[in-house]
């Protein structure tokens, strides 16, 4: 039979697995590709470098369309894309933490139980979990964390105890550094000075910091915004240099490179004002996030250490809307914070010279839980993917390595806090509840905000044909019942996966 990603059956790996296609000729070339990789290089791993932007929409890079149509180009991510594989159906979660945690444990915000960003000091984070960075320096990796960490900052949950060597770059999210200290946005806190203190006094670190494994953070700099406004150069510098030291060494390594841009409020470096085209904060900030995917490949190229690294650019979520202008551009349904297209469709360029070729775009499947499996894949270490927890993610590296290769997913499941949203496979998206449009903007479906919306529930869920609909307006179901059980019925079946022993967590959650 010809495979088909609704009518063609998945293979089960084991009962804390999800499901995957297996598609034998993708697999057989993968292999071969990954074997005479390692035959060449004395059977070494090859080095990971994420680049991970914040809240940078599906279509401001210019190979997703976007680019100089929107005031702002980037010369350098779309030659990248040109030298390796562009995703258009790749998903994050709707909001930086869940999204951050998901790359690093292949696991959904149910099982890791960070379903929304701690903010303010608030506690919890990523302890307890099993990380990419740890499974790969178990194997031998330099494992190397900079910029936005996001993702607790409780001692256990910092970079240096779950798994990295080394941090350099700030616990939390760029407001919570500069809102209240910017007169534009908070003035009622800059000119109250007892509730400058009070904020001040509130249980987060305000200054950007390095650590060492296992060591105790030390303080860089207060984080001020005229600081702020460097930090993506001083953290690109740190990038760099680690990329130079790596050059020397017989040992494979693995960079987490965290943007702080694009997240609002957005203070470009003084080198990047009025450089776009379109002369805004958010365009300036897109043309220096470009210059520094540009000077990451340059200094991998220059190191002599191109070919032997998987790079990784992608973003953690849709735009926030509710910040507009200072938010990104996505051609689909409303914003970060919801699990509409918009929200969770996010950009997501692979390149390996040599392994992936070059100018492909692809449509399948992939999310961040693939991440984690997918990278052990790529470095031969299958083997290393956690055994004791359920793993949401699957092994897409013959999905990457052969060329027009299938998704080995057959489904993208869309969590909205603790509540299931919905579930895709193939072209059609079943949903049961959203974060609907707010009654007053209900004419423009990209207007509202994702976390300012309301919550509808669909008592019969809706269906939505993402090629003839992308923006998700016009629902399908009750003309394509014969779907029922690849849809309804699986939702029930994922749902069962969170039955003993794999109960959900709860660690930052929502009640929604
Ligand atoms: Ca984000």
């Amino acid at each position: 039979m010809d495979f088909d990603p609704i009518a063609s059956p998945t293979t089960p790996l084991a009962d804390h697995r999800e499901p995957r296609f297996v598609h034998e000729g993708d697999l057989a070339v993968a292999a071969e590709r990954l074997a005479g990789w390692t035959d060449r290089h004395g059977g070494r791993s090859p080095n990971i470098v994420v680049i991970l932007m914040d809240d940078v929409g599906w279509g401001d890079f210019g190979c997703y369309g976007g680019g100089a149509a929107v005031g702002a180009p980037t010369p350098h991510i779309d030659a990248l894309a040109a030298r390796g594989l562009k995703l258009t159906s790749a998903y994050s979660e709707p909001s930086c933490t869940p999204s951050r945690a998901t790359l690093l444990t292949g696991r959904l915000p149910m099982r890791h139980g960070l379903q929304r960003p701690p903010m303010y000091g608030e506690r919890g984070g990523l302890q307890g979990e099993v990380t990419l960075a740890e499974v790969l320096s178990a194997r031998g990796y330099v494992t190397q964390a900079v910029g936005k960490w996001h993702l607790g900052e409780n001692v256990e949950s910092q970079p240096q105890h779950v798994g990295f060597d080394d941090f350099y770059g700030f616990l939390s999210v760029s407001d919570m550094y500069t809102e209240w200290r910017d007169p534009y946005f908070f003035p009622e806190i800059v000119y109250n000075r007892a509730r400058t203190e009070w904020v001040e006094n509130q249980p987060f670190n305000t200054c950007f910091v390095k650590a060492v494994r296992g060591g105790e953070l030390e303080n860089v700099q207060e984080v001020t915004i005229p600081v702020l406004s460097e930090l993506d150069q001083l953290w690109c510098e740190y990038s760099e240099a680690f990329i130079d030291r790596m050059a020397t060494g017989d040992k494979p390594w693995f960079l987490y490179h965290n943007t702080r841009g694009a997240h609002f409020d957005n203070y470009p470096h003084e080198r990047f004002l009025g450089v776009s085209p379109a002369k805004h904060p958010y365009k300036d900030t897109i043309v220096e996030l470009d210059e520094i995917v540009g000077r990451i490949v340059a200094r991998l190229e220059a190191t002599g250490q191109l070919d032997d690294t998987i790079i990784m650019v992608t973003s953690d979520n849709g735009p926030e809307m509710e910040t507009w202008p200072d938010a990104a551009y996505t051609p689909f349904r409303c914003a970060k914070g919801s699990t509409w297209e918009g929200g969770v469709r996010v950009p997501f360029v692979v390149a390996w010279p040599g392994l992936i070729d070059g100018g492909q775009s692809n449509d399948g499947l992939f999310d961040f839980t693939d991440i984690l499996p997918t990278c052990l894949g790529l470095a031969g270490l299958d083997d290393a993917v956690p055994d004791d927890r359920f793993i949401d993610g699957i092994d897409q590296s013959s999905f990457l390595l052969a060329p027009g290769a299938r998704s080995n997913r057959k489904y993208h499941y869309y969590w909205l806090g603790q509540s299931f949203s919905a579930l895709r496979c193939g072209e059609y998206k079943f949903m049961l509840n959203a974060v609907g449009d707010d009654p007053i903007s209900q004419a423009d479906v990209q207007g509202t905000g994702g976390f300012s919306g309301v919550l509808q529930k669909f008592p019969y869920g809706k269906l939505f044909n993402l090629y003839l609909d992308p923006k998700e307006t016009h629902s399908y179901m009750i003309r394509k019942l014969a779907y029922q059980d690849a849809l309804v019925g699986q939702v029930g079946r994922h749902l069962r996966t969170f039955a003993p022993p794999y109960q959900a967590k709860l660690i930052v959650g929502i009640n929604v």
